[in-house]
């Protein structure tokens, strides 16, 4: 999973994150988690 830095955009892993939440680019504490692609409909079996 991929964190987005609110303040510079960066893309921080979440490996790089887990022990304190930021921003290695810019220090920023504001991470949003990066949306996982939208999968189109699925059918259940
Ligand atoms: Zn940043």
């Amino acid at each position: 999973m991929e964190y987005i830095c609110f303040n510079c955009g960066g893309t921080v892993k979440a490996d790089e994150v887990v022990r304190r939440i930021r921003c290695l680019y810019c220090g920023g504490r504001i991470l949003y988690k990066k949306r996982p692609k939208i999968v189109k409909s699925v059918k259940a079996r």
